[in-house]
């Protein structure tokens, strides 16, 4: 037994030396958490604003091989057993989208308009009953680039539009950074529905609207995507990572390279991870403009 773990011991730090940040044993993240839920409106937070203790990104640090079911030693994805990699993605995902949404009425849907129509016409759990609108998603329909942040606040929840708030404005402003308008993406968030009080979602809640984020990708069928927040990039990625982890790389969603930065309402509060942001932005627009053909 002695023997064996040596042996993984051994083989675990040649490919850290190897892989470096692609293997989850790094040193717990000492900076503050990189983006509450509270950062969906960045307005002083009360105390009930705190993290639900079933938060799904439990800990900054965590990545235990227990916290990532479908990791292999290293941490590193391996797909479902039902996932067929050899279809192109939105095949894939259009199935994950199916079993996960125990095959609901939306699941032949043609068109993002019928999938919403679903949305606003149904209560999957409680936080859609409270909600004033569902917060579908806006944008191109076709968008070769698809946004996702974690859930509607206060003004999306108004407005039944994600990210026009504070911090939709900032994302406005990283986009124009990076040469996009609004309206060339699509962006959209893991929760269709604003959580009370902005508390982070809980996991049922994550169960019951991933399906219909599933089906809004299987239908756009983007070539890239960029998770904002380590919410969403844990979620989708099915991981319980630090954001520092996340970011900075290109993983790979079922066939759709997905990139992970600092969720917007984060940067309002911690101007330090603006340069990391930059940094990544610059990287998703150098690779969007591959996938596209547009870097000639
Ligand atoms: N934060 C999010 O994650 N999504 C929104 O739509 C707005 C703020």
């Amino acid at each position: 037994m002695q023997d064996l773990l040596r042996d993984l011991r051994s083989i675990v730090e040649h490919e850290r030396a190897l892989y470096g940040t692609h293997l989850p044993l790094d040193a717990p993240d000492s900076g503050p958490a990189d983006d509450a839920a509270a950062d969906r409106d960045p307005e002083p937070s009360s105390p009930e604003d705190g993290p639900a203790p079933d938060a799904p990104a439990r800990s900054s640090s965590a990545d235990s091989p227990d916290d990532m079911p479908n990791r292999d030693l290293f941490g590193n994805r391996t797909h479902p057993p039902e996932d067929d990699p050899t279809l192109p993605p939105w095949k894939r995902i259009d199935a994950l989208s199916r079993k996960l949404s125990g095959d609901a009425p939306y699941k032949d849907a043609e068109t993002l308009a019928e999938v919403e129509q679903y949305l606003a016409d149904n209560v999957l759990v409680p936080i859609d009953e409270d909600r004033e609108n569902p917060v579908f998603g806006v944008g191109d329909p076709e968008a070769d680039l698809v946004i996702i942040g974690e859930a509607p606040g206060r003004d999306e929840d108004k407005e039944g539009e994600p990210f026009v708030g504070r911090a939709g404005q900032l994302l406005d402003k990283i986009l124009d950074a990076i040469n996009f308008r609004r309206e060339d993406v699509y962006i959209t968030n893991i929760l269709k529905s604003r959580p009370p009080r902005n508390r982070d979602p809980h996991q049922e809640e994550i169960e019951a609207h991933l399906p219909i984020l599933y089906k809004q990708l299987a239908l756009i069928r983007p070539e890239i995507i960029l998770a904002v927040g380590k919410v969403a990039g844990n979620t989708l990625l099915d991981r319980s990572s630090s954001l520092s982890t996340l970011r900075d790389q290109e993983h790979d969603f079922y066939g759709i390279p997905l990139m992970v930065t600092y969720h917007p309402a984060a940067l309002l509060r911690n101007s330090q991870w603006k340069r990391p942001t930059w940094e990544d932005v610059k990287l998703l627009r150098t690779r969007y403009d591959q996938l596209t053909g547009d870097d000639d």
